[in-house]
């Protein structure tokens, strides 16, 4: 079973290594099923995106999905994410995240990003993405650094969004 691990768990902070062809997830033979529990864990927490570091492995993958965005409108395990192209344009726009219960805190990240993905079935595909949809690619991406979104504002601005 797999589940949410809260921060500070240890895999938050690690960086994940590249997925290979070779690659397994523990207690899974096949991809399919294991992206079908990795979406239904992420919809039961009321996510928008759910990075491997967050349930305890450390490769690059992550979910990502909702009904208002453009090119993941569907639900989908994206493979090897990466940004090719950033924006010079940042906004600033309020974040919540699945290993932060309760805590929601405006972050600044470029506006835009153009990026490179694998997909499930090994395709590898780009996109450009805008609003809230470039703003989760980016949290989730930054999961699989070991970043966690608390790093990328201010302490004051932590601490007043914890208060
Ligand atoms: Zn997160």
């Amino acid at each position: 079973m797999i589940k949410v691990y809260q921060y500070p768990h240890e895999t938050l902070l690690q960086t994940s290594t590249p997925w290979t062809e070779d690659d397994r997830i523990d207690g899974y033979d096949d991809l399919e099923r294991f992206e079908r529990d990795m979406i239904k864990l992420m919809l039961d927490e009321k996510g928008m995106g759910l990075a491997s570091n967050q349930i305890g492995i450390t490769k690059r993958f992550f979910v990502i999905g909702h009904e208002s965005f453009d090119t993941f409108q569907k639900h989908a395990i994206i493979w090897n994410p990466q940004v090719i192209k950033a924006s010079e344009e940042k906004v600033i726009d309020v974040e919540g995240c699945l290993s932060f219960k309760d805590i929601f805190v405006k972050v600044e990240r470029p506006k835009t990003v153009e990026v490179q993905y694998e997909t499930t079935q090994g395709k590898t595909r780009f996109a450009k993405l805008d609003g809230m949809e470039s703003k989760c690619f980016q949290h989730e991406l930054d999961h699989l650094e070991g970043i966690t979104f608390n790093k990328r504002v201010s302490k004051l601005r932590w601490q007043m969004a914890n208060g």
